[in-house]
């Protein structure tokens, strides 16, 4: 489509994280032959409602262990299939494996939450084909999780680009009680217009401000300006990279919702996200 294209070339050009000489091995015909391969798989991290320091949900990762290169960080891997064109399959396939494996959880959410949720990353570039909100759908009814268990988590310099397709999908997964996460959030410049026009469910505070909490102090007044201008909004908020528990106590004490970082715990299989979730629950942490 011509707005995917269009994200793609300005993705090209823009950002410096992409590198197309060398990448090769993240071409669509290297990338599905990979999938047939299983050289992918997904893994869980559990998110965890503050106030009950239970799991409420967890975020799906993307994990590439290539048989020459060894195991490839998503931050390398998802860049160069973007651009490669890779993308909208790769994209896909995490989209069913992650839907249909939280289908056969039976974990519970704490009281009064929503059902235990899954989140998964979505690429600007999926979010740029007018078709992708459909698709996500079409998997969620075939797979059989239930409404309200999923989320889709998207950059912020995605969500600023601005394209009209993504303004659509995301209204569409929205009216279709699909939450949309704005991740990394701090960090891609949303302006407040944006912001007020595109409402977004979930802001996810970037890690780098979270690592800084008990350490610069000057990041402190910026995180309470997050909680405030998501409370504002109406969105949830979720910190990212929580590793201590002086940064989860402060968290809670400032008003964020969720957390998710190794001081609960690493993103794990699918075999252990519930025991995982009981170990939480019990009060043990893992960092
Ligand atoms: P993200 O969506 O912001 O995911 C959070 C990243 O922070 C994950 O890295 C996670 O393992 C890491 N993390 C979680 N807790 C902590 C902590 O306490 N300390 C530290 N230092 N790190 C923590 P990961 O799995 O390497 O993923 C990196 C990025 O790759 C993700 O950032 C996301 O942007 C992208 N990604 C991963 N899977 C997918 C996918 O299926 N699709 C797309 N489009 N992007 C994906
Ligand atoms: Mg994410
Ligand atoms: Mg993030
Ligand atoms: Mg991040």
């Amino acid at each position: 489509t011509r707005a995917s294209e269009a994200l793609s070339t300005a993705k090209r050009s823009g950002r410096g994280t992409t590198r197309v000489h060398g990448g090769q091995y993240a071409s669509p015909a290297a990338v599905g032959l990979a999938i047939a391969n299983g050289e992918f798989t997904v893994v869980y991290q559990p998110i965890i409602d503050l106030d009950t320091m239970r799991a409420a949900g967890v975020e799906a990762l993307l994990r590439w262990t290539h048989p020459t290169r060894g195991a490839i960080s998503p931050e390398e891997f998802i860049p160069l299939c973007e651009t490669s064109g890779a993308m909208p399959r790769l994209g896909d396939w995490v989209l069913e494996t992650a839907m249909t494996t939280a289908a056969g959880w039976t974990i519970q959410a704490p009281p009064g939450h929503p059902p235990f949720f899954v989140s998964i990353n979505a690429s600007g570039i999926e979010l740029g084909d007018p078709q992708y909100a459909a698709r996500v759908l079409a998997i969620q009814s075939s797979s059989g999780l239930a409404r309200g268990a999923l989320k889709i988590e998207l950059t912020e310099s995605d969500y600023v680009a601005e394209f009209a397709a993504v303004n659509d999908n995301m209204a569409e997964l929205q009216a279709a009680g699909v939450p949309i996460a704005i991740d990394d959030f701090g960090t891609g410049f949303s302006n407040l217009a944006r912001l007020s026009e595109v409402r977004a469910n979930v802001l996810k505070i970037d890690r780098r401000f979270i690592s800084a909490i008990g350490l610069r102090e000057a990041d402190a007044p910026l995180v309470q300006s997050i909680l405030g201008l998501a409370r504002g909004l109406g969105s949830s908020v979720i910190a990212e990279g929580i590793e201590t528990e002086v940064q989860a106590e402060w968290l809670r004490a400032h008003g964020c919702e969720y957390g998710q970082g190794f001081l609960f715990s690493r993103p794990v299989a699918s075999a252990d996200v519930a025991s995982a979730c009981s170990r939480i629950a019990a009060g043990q942490l893992a960092g």
